[in-house]
């Protein structure tokens, strides 16, 4: 067979096997948009797991008429100007609308402030339609229906409704957390439903939020970290030793305000805890990371929850550091030094 050009729908739906890989990468994919929109209000809407919709409705800037095509396009993005080192947005691969509407029924609606009128797209496996008025307020409303209804074998893979409402459930409470002045409401068709209040802007709205996500008797249990290094901030809340659990599923980190899943970050975490904590128990955390974005590597991965840093030496020695001495501070010591 001669060389060809993949078409535009293969590409995207290539690129949608990295970057939605099931219904709770939708809904992260969506939730980020509508915070970089600069949202005050994320209403997340879900039916059967998310394969049979996840809907996701904001209150931001909204997209021009006459870019709504383009949003839908391959490697268009309002979001990265010149420097792939100064990425300060949660999005910056214009890919993840192009790959979701590559893969199921995708139907756009957005209003600018300065529009008359609403407009409309839908994208179904691949095929883009004309550009539709539409009545809607200021803001977007992104509809996924049949999530890989056009890719039959990825949706074979799917785990059962509940798992993956719980996935989208995870999705929504962690980038909460790094959002607290934003209000966070999630429905489903099952019982899963969170509503999260906005908060102020402040460290005091900050902790309310982590007790909307965490529970309120975290905060009674924790300690704050505020610290820093060459450049590197770290704030947030670390649980004291009794107050721990099974896996580390409840530790939460973010670089930037960005949701990260990093392994040096885990590693620092369980160093700092090595002594006032058995091997098989997990502290709670909520820890931010902030640092120059030149000096945090984001383009590792489609779906941006992994990094590198450029000095990881620095970061984890910054939060083993900074978590002993928090701990210490509580007057909880190692069982090797005394007890607590
Ligand atoms: P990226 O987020 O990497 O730019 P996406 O494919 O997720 O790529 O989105 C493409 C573009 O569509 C964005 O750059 C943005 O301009 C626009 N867009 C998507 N969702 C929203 C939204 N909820 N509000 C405003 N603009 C949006
Ligand atoms: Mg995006």
């Amino acid at each position: 067979m001669p060389i060809r050009q993949l078409s535009e729908t293969m590409i995207n739906q290539i690129a949608a096997g990295e970057v939605i890989e099931r219904p709770a990468s939708v809904a992260k994919e969506l939730v980020e948009n509508a915070l970089d929109a600069g949202a005050s209000r994320v209403e997340v809407a879900t039916g059967g797991g998310g394969l049979s919709l996840v809907r996701v409705v904001d209150d931001g800037a909204g997209i021009p008429a006459g870019e709504l095509a383009l949003a839908v396009s391959r490697h268009c993005t309002s979001k990265l100007s010149t420097d792939i080192h100064d990425i300060r947005s949660l999005g910056f691969r214009g890919e993840a609308l192009p790959s979701i509407g590559s893969v199921s029924r995708l139907a756009i609606r957005s209003r600018t402030a300065d529009a008359d009128a609403a407009a409309e797209i839908s994208v179904e496996g691949g095929d883009v339609s004309a550009i539709r008025p539409a009545a809607a307020n200021r803001g977007t409303s992104v509809e996924v229906r049949d999530l890989f209804f056009a890719t039959p074998a990825r949706l074979k893979f799917m785990k059962g409704e509940r798992a993956e409402s719980s996935a989208i459930t995870d999705v929504v409470k962690r980038i909460a957390i790094a959002f607290p002045a934003v209000r966070f409401t999630l429905s489903g068709t099952d019982r899963s439903t969170l509503d999260l209040p906005a908060n102020e802007a402040s460290p005091h709205g900050q902790l309310a939020r982590i007790a909307q996500v965490m529970g309120s008797d975290f905060p009674d249990n924790a300690i704050a970290v505020d610290a820093g290094r060459d450049g590197v901030g770290l704030t947030g809340y670390i649980s004291i030793p009794s107050y721990n659990r099974a896996n580390a599923l409840q530790q939460y980190a973010y670089v930037n305000g960005r949701p990260v899943r990093d392994k040096l970050i885990a590693g620092a975490i369980r160093g700092a805890y090595a002594d006032v904590l058995p091997r098989d128990r997990h502290a709670v955390t909520v820890l931010f990371l902030a640092l120059d974005p030149a000096l945090v590597d984001v383009n590792v991965h489609p779906a941006k929850s992994d990094v590198r840093f450029r000095d990881p030496g620095l970061v984890r020695g910054l939060i083993v550091g900074a978590l002993r001495q928090a701990l210490a501070a509580a007057g909880i010591r190692s069982a090797t030094t005394g007890a607590a």
